[in-house]
């Protein structure tokens, strides 16, 4: 057996270490060739390890949450992917609320619920966990995670354990500046108000019912697939420019919502990719506006 993978196994465990793992098991999208390695580490002692592992013997590794905003390549990923699946834990303090960073949103948002804190309905539906929430600062519906979050504790390049606002991460739209400083997220906190049950739950039914009706819940995806150009809405634009069932092999612009590229027939990321490439050219022919990618690639 090869150094760093005796290694990788002493750290994490061999329950824990899987080789050759099809990333579609592990992306909302069920698209993605296999990660060398797929590791889960139990805690984020042993997470901060299998980084410290990474790095040192410079392996390239990417830490995924629930794979919600990802699109994996068809070859895969030749590195070490660290799933945060097993930082689970969730406590309620007061009006505040401390996770792990592999908790999902709508955990979150149930703890929330039943303590009667108002504040998280807008992200019980989101299909993420705490840590590609704070990446992407998720949002929906008036509200997104700046808003509540009180800080993070987050790994740096350096190996040193840092705690960090929302403005230090610079959380904006869709954006934070946590990859580009190449930092890990363990942990994070929020601060909810204290609200009536009913109207909680309420409010949760009534994002989810509009959920269903707008969005093609029944097909595989990753969300919205770009981001929204300021002024327009992408699905619009997309829409207007002639795309709505769009397809390329089996990756198709949703029927039901343009700005959701849907996994309609054992896609490709290739296929993906090349649906995306065309529908952002024509788009722009149209309308002069540029699509961005809202959804995160690896491989
Ligand atoms: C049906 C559907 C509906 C959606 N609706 C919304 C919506 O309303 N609003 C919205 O904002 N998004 C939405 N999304 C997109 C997605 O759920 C969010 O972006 C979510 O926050 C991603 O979280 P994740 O854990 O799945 O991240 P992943 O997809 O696993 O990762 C996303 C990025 O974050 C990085 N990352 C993940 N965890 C960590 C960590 N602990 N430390 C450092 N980097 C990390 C990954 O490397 C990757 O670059 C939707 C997706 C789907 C499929």
């Amino acid at each position: 057996m090869m150094d760093f993978e005796k290694r990788l196994t002493e750290i994490a465990g061999a329950a824990n270490v899987k080789l050759e793992e099809p990333m579609k098991n592990h992306t909302t999208f069920r698209i993605g060739g296999p990660a060398r390695y797929f590791v889960t580490p139990e805690n984020a002692d042993a997470l901060i390890l299998v980084i410290g592992l990474c790095r040192g013997e410079e392996k390239p590794f990417a830490v995924i949450g629930n794979g919600s905003n990802l699109l994996v390549s068809d070859q895969g990923y030749q590195g070490v992917v660290i799933s945060t699946e097993k930082l689970d834990h969730c406590q309620v303090e007061g009006n505040q609320i401390r996770a792990g960073a592999g908790v999902k949103l709508a955990r979150m948002a149930k703890q929330a619920l039943e303590h009667g804190l108002a504040g998280l309905e807008f992200a019980a539906g989101i299909p993420g966990t705490v840590g590609g929430a704070l990446v992407m600062n998720a949002g929906a519906y008036g509200s997104e995670m700046k808003n509540v979050l009180v800080d993070a504790v987050l790994l740096t390049k350096d190996g040193a354990v840092i705690r960090r606002t929302g403005e230090e991460l610079e959380l904006g739209y869709r954006t934070s500046n946590i990859p580009t400083e190449g930092l890990t997220v363990l942990e994070a906190e929020v601060r909810l108000q204290p609200g009536d049950k009913t109207e909680i739950l309420r409010v949760m039914n009534d994002l989810a019912a509009k959920r269903r009706e707008k969005q093609p819940l029944e097909y595989p995806s990753a969300g919205s697939t770009f981001k929204r150009p300021e002024g327009y809405f992408a699905g619009k634009l997309i829409d207007d420019a002639g795309l709505r069932g769009f397809q390329v092999g089996g990756a198709q612009v949703s029927e039901k919502h343009c700005g959701f590229v849907i996994n309609r027939n054992q896609a490709t990321a290739a296929d993906v990719e090349e649906l995306c490439h065309q529908v952002a050219e024509k788009v722009k022919e149209q309308s002069g506006v540029d699509l961005e990618m809202e959804i995160k690639r690896l491989g």
